[in-house]
């Protein structure tokens, strides 16, 4: 059994006509829940939920300070090679994208982390492209535990691994993986995905069952927003959550909510999510489990990203860069996507703590349960 099987279960129209035809009724009946079924949520999802967000907002902000206190967990992106085996139709990435491929040496490894460590973080998601021949676990043997000795948290975005292989890893140090699915509609998957092994719809759904049963201590799941509708999408990511946290609770799980951005070959901006919708969904996301970790990233605007702090979020990033050496060294145009909030992250860090919160660099959870 996998979240595969599950998901066969599930029909994409009738979610989302659930969520679409949701009454004011349903969305009172779900704020007067203290522990959200599917179909509450769904009311949350509707168009219905609009007039209640100052409720919901107020509600999943009391939520997340019983939770995790005034807290934002801070991490940094650390872009390893930008090659990659597929075309995804909203990747700067695409193989099919003519950009000059890098993939970084240890030395250079060894120059990101010490300029990485020298901003404070101690934290880092390790991205890569999807190209298990030059940067499969060969790769990974030889470069994560250079990176170890130098940050106490590591998590990782690459392509989708075996049971094994996440196994090894976790011997090598990895703490948490983020694989997003992108969108849970087969045809709408096949639509965006092209070339690759990345057109295995199934192979990904099942990445986070075989995380799971690796010992990974923390599986970061999420849809691309603006690649199908988006309230479907966030349902049916809200499936998968409810399914791991009933088969897998020794793992802790995160939630990403990327909205598409411009990047090389796909400059179009997408608008498909209002940024009131984006209020509702992380406020819905909180009320369904006010346990599960909401991480934003610097794709989205400073002065969103800021009234967004109080709300639910408990992760963030602040003075990303999406290249590979982009840390070290001033690159050239080699980025997965543009970068929205371009503050620093002192800068960052003080807006933060002007609004009450505390930004913590390290992940403490971890380190007394580790
Ligand atoms: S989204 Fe990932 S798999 Fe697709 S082109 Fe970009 S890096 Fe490659």
């Amino acid at each position: 059994m996998s979240f595969s099987d599950y998901w066969q279960q599930l029909e994409w129209q009738q979610l989302q006509q659930g969520i679409y035809e949701a009454s004011s009724r349903d969305v009172e009946r779900a704020l007067g829940s203290n522990k959200l079924t599917l179909e509450n949520f769904a009311a949350l999802l509707s168009p219905a939920a609009d007039s209640y967000l100052p409720q919901m907002a107020e509600r999943a902000a009391s939520l997340t300070r019983q939770r995790f206190g005034k807290t934002i967990q801070f991490y940094l992106p650390l872009y390893l090679s930008n090659l990659c085996a597929n075309d995804c139709s909203y990747c700067g990435f695409s193989m099919s994208n003519r950009l000059k491929r890098r993939t970084l040496t240890p030395e250079e490894i060894e120059r990101e982390c010490l300029a990485i460590k020298q901003m404070g973080f101690d934290s880092v998601l390790l991205v890569t492209g999807e190209h298990e021949a030059k940067v499969g676990m060969n790769y990974f043997h030889s470069v994560l535990p250079i990176i170890k000795r130098h940050f106490n948290y590591l998590m990782m975005e690459v392509q989708p691994l075996a049971q094994e292989e996440y196994r090894e890893l976790v011997s090598l140090g990895l703490d948490a993986v983020m694989v997003y699915q992108e969108t849970y509609h087969q045809p709408t998957y096949a639509s965006h995905h092209l070339r690759g092994k990345k057109q295995d719809f199934h192979w990904r759904l099942q990445t986070p069952d075989r995380l799971a049963r690796a010992g990974v201590d923390k599986i970061g799941l999420g849809a691309l927003i603006g690649l199908d509708d988006w309230r479907t999408d966030s349902l049916f990511v809200a499936h998968h959550l409810r399914y791991l946290e009933q088969n897998y609770w020794q793992s802790r799980y995160s939630i990403s909510f990327p909205r598409l951005r411009p990047c090389a070959g796909n400059t179009r901006q997408q608008g498909l999510m209002r940024d009131r919708e984006l209020v509702q969904l992380i406020s819905a996301y909180r009320l369904l489990s006010p346990q599960v970790e909401l991480s934003l990233s610097t794709r989205e605007p400073a002065w969103l990203r800021d009234k967004l702090i109080p709300l639910g979020i408990t992760s963030m990033s602040a003075g990303s860069s999406t290249s590979p050496g982009g840390y070290a060294t001033a690159t050239e145009a080699l980025e997965q996507f543009s970068i929205d909030d371009n503050r620093s992250p002192s800068e960052v860090q003080a807006m933060i703590q002007a609004q009450g919160f505390e930004v913590v660099w390290k992940d403490w959870e971890r380190s007394y349960s580790g």
